[in-house]
């Protein structure tokens, strides 16, 4: 039975692929799930002993370099190594991810500990905004040394609950003045996916569920891309795990609370005409946006001199 249905995968996945292509080409639709909506979501200011702090990012390219913002001057506007602008969103993400792609992010630091970075990503009409961390952290300089998928408790008050989460062990070479490599930094970087139905640690689920949710029930949520990053110490190479595994417990119920949230919009209309990528807005103030677009109103047609 499970063969069977394993055979006919690939069948029934060109099937979705041409209805949805379908129901993308016909003109003038109606969408539920709110894609466009504000994400009701505040990085928590603490978490248990963890207190989260701003991040911001150097806009150069060659420099490139973030900063808690308790290290810089009140208000800087400009990177104290470069001199460039600071924004609240990496030159990466900046480059890599289209324009009107919310991202919210805090670092949390506890005495004796690490400094642990969270991080969500939210697609909206543009499912591109979502990317596989595998190629863009390789795309960084990074070189990723081992993946994985881990289960780790997500409530505190319940030892053995346990989520899935996928984890990449991940080097970055440290440079020089001369451009020589002259170390490694390694981290744990972990991720998962959720909409306000389903969670899951694989890129091909999303799709195969945003496909399926599209082309049959035009439920088009915003997905939601979790991160966590965690220093590792040569010392004591596999201490993040146990960093993990108080972590993650505290931040899980904004995410639990931030999927209701989301769910509860579910019945928005949207109506979309022309090409999804044109509707690709965020409609909240409270979100760092890549290159902040706002689409204007359709400009009328010039008017013919006699
Ligand atoms: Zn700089």
């Amino acid at each position: 039975m499970l063969a069977q249905a394993k055979k006919a995968l690939p069948g029934l996945t060109a099937l979705a692929l041409v209805l949805a292509t379908i129901a993308a080409l016909s003109g003038d639709r109606v969408i539920y799930g709110d894609p466009t909506g504000p994400v009701p979501l505040e990085m928590p200011a603490t978490l248990g002993p963890w207190s989260g702090e701003k991040v911001r990012f150097c806009q150069s390219d060659q420099c490139a370099a973030s900063f808690l913002v308790s290290t810089l001057p009140p208000d800087a506007a400009e990177c104290p190594m470069c001199g460039a602008p600071l924004g609240d969103i990496s030159v990466g993400e900046m480059s890599l991810l289209p324009e009107n792609t919310p991202i919210f992010r805090s670092a949390y630091r506890r005495a004796g500990h690490p400094d642990v970075m969270a991080t969500f990503v939210f697609s909206g009409m543009e499912r591109r905004s979502i990317h596989k961390p595998q190629r863009c952290l390789v795309a960084q300089g990074n070189r990723i040394t081992d993946e994985y998928t881990l289960h780790v408790p997500n409530d505190v008050s319940d030892p053995d609950s346990r989520m899935s989460v996928r984890v990449l062990e991940i080097s970055h070479p440290v440079r020089g003045a001369d451009g020589k490599v002259t170390g490694q930094n390694a981290s744990v970087y972990v991720y998962w996916l959720f909409n306000p139905e389903r969670e899951t640690v694989h890129h091909w689920v999303r799709l195969g569920w945003m496909l399926f949710d599209n082309a049959f029930r035009s439920y088009r949520p915003r997905w939601g891309y979790a991160s966590i990053t965690i220093p590792r110490d040569p010392e004591s190479p596999d201490a993040w795990r146990a960093e993990l595994e108080d972590f993650l417990p505290r931040l899980y119920p904004t995410v639990t609370a931030l999927r209701r949230d989301l769910d509860s919009r579910r019945d928005r209309v949207f109506r979309l005409s022309g090409h999804s990528w044109d509707s690709n807005v965020y409609e909240g103030d409270n979100a760092a946006l890549t290159r902040h677009i706002r689409p204007g109103p359709a400009k009328p047609a010039p008017k013919k001199e006699k």
